[in-house]
């Protein structure tokens, strides 16, 4: 998926400087970019190919896939090659651990074929800890390519820590065990980049990220970080969890930070149910960008809950269809129509705010609730454009809804022939 820019953010975003990952540009005044991690295992070439495929076509503009050993680092240039060969651009990014520093210098191909390394700085060793690291950084340098450095509270270099902890029990005003392991992970991302940079890795080729796995935990350890650095920073709630439980406390962690322009490029971690699809925690990241105002991707259906007043799932049915036709209208109204993705469309369910809903969006219908009259007023823009009656209210409302979408957002250019 072509990565576009969206409108400025309605908050001051915190200033950092600009690190490009393959053709996208993260951090800096660019729009906060969505990412994910494929789940295959990356020696299956054909599995992960269609796995980046699928994320990218729901949206990642970046996507990590795991190389843990010699088969994967094989595999990672035939996955590119034929990644490339298909038209999908997207970058990607090779997440090592403990073996990062043998395979990028034995495998140059693989270490050139992709876009980003992530290295974690608490498994590249403990006696040759630094040694391994600036191999890596080294590799970093000899292929242009930035790496983020990624530190993960279940991973935390222990050394650090040891010394952080004995440092503060020597302390007349002792802190937290909490405070000092969440300080130890900012020390722990400074340290490595301050180091990564004293190897020759240019400033701007440095993204970190401190995943911890609490919400409260998340937004201070990226709050000191955001104080303390100008590297674009990746957030995201490690081990987020399955479904409700992943995805509200990912959206609880993330909205604050985003709300405060902390966050240059965000991933959710969402556990799949088994055989579950991948591309949901693309999905819920843009959810959250679209709902925080920052980026647009897809019209947005403002529906009330319903309640005693309605009289039937009617409504809900109706809130369904229009939801489900904007979906499959997507692909080819995102192609006829620049902009679209801003429409807002209310479904309400009753007279109570069902028509003051409508009002604020650019299209909207209040349905007719218990003992009112069976009539759907329809407003366009702030007015009321007719009122529907009858058994045909969703067809007839779904076909004024194609009509606003083709007049309102169409080109004023004209298209080319083939549409592109
Ligand atoms: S708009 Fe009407 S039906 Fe919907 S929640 Fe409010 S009162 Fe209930």
């Amino acid at each position: 998926m072509e990565f576009q820019a969206s409108g400025p953010s309605p908050w001051p975003r915190r200033r950092t400087v600009t690190v490009h990952v393959g053709g996208v540009p993260v951090g800096g005044a660019h729009p906060v970019v969505i990412q994910s991690m494929t789940n295959t295992d990356t020696a299956d070439v054909d599995a992960t190919v269609r796995q980046v495929q699928a994320l990218a076509a729901a949206g990642s503009e970046i996507v990590r896939v795991t190389v843990n050993n010699e088969e994967a680092a094989q595999a990672v240039p035939r996955i590119v090659e034929r990644l490339r060969e298909s038209g999908c651009m997207t970058p990607i990014v090779g997440d090592f651990h403990y073996n990062g520093h043998v395979l990028l210098p034995r495998y140059p191909d693989m270490a050139r074929s992709l876009d980003k390394y992530r290295i974690n700085p608490g498994n590249v060793g403990t006696r040759h800890r630094d040694d391994n690291f600036r191999i890596i950084i080294e590799e970093a340098i000899r292929h242009e390519k930035p790496v983020r450095i990624g530190v993960n509270w279940g991973s935390l270099d222990q050394s650090l820590l040891t010394r952080l902890m004995d440092e503060n029990a020597r302390r007349s005003d002792p802190q937290d065990a909490r405070e000092v392991m969440l300080e130890a992970m900012v020390q722990s991302a400074l340290l490595s980049a301050a180091y990564a940079e004293e190897c020759g890795l240019p400033h701007d080729r440095i993204v970190l990220s401190a995943k911890v796995s609490s919400v409260p935990d998340l937004i201070r350890v990226y709050r000191r970080l955001a104080e303390l650095c100008d590297y674009p920073l990746h957030l995201g709630l490690t081990e987020a969890g399955m479904g409700m439980k992943g995805i509200v406390a990912s959206t609880a962690g993330l909205a604050v930070l985003l709300q405060e322009g902390i966050g240059d490029t965000i991933r959710v971690s969402l556990t799949p149910r088994p055989g579950g699809d991948r591309t949901e925690e693309v999905r819920v990241c843009q959810q959250i960008l679209q709902s925080l105002e920052l980026r647009a991707f897809a019209p947005q259906v403002t529906a009330c809950p319903g309640c005693g007043r309605t009289s039937s799932t009617y409504f809900q049915e109706l809130a369904q269809d229009v939801q489900q036709h904007i979906q499959e209208r997507m692909p080819e109204w995102r192609r006829l129509y620049p902009g679209v993705e801003n429409l807002r469309v209310a479904v309400m369910g009753c007279v109570v705010n069902g028509p003051g809903e409508s009002k604020h969006a650019h299209i909207g219908i209040s349905l007719p609730g218990t003992f009112e009259e069976p009539k759907a007023p329809v407003y366009v823009d702030g007015r009321l454009f007719t009122t529907l009656r009858g058994d045909h209210i969703a067809a007839e409302f779904t076909r004024i809804l194609e009509d606003y979408v083709a007049s309102r957002f169409a080109p004023r250019e004209p298209l080319p022939v083939d549409g592109r």
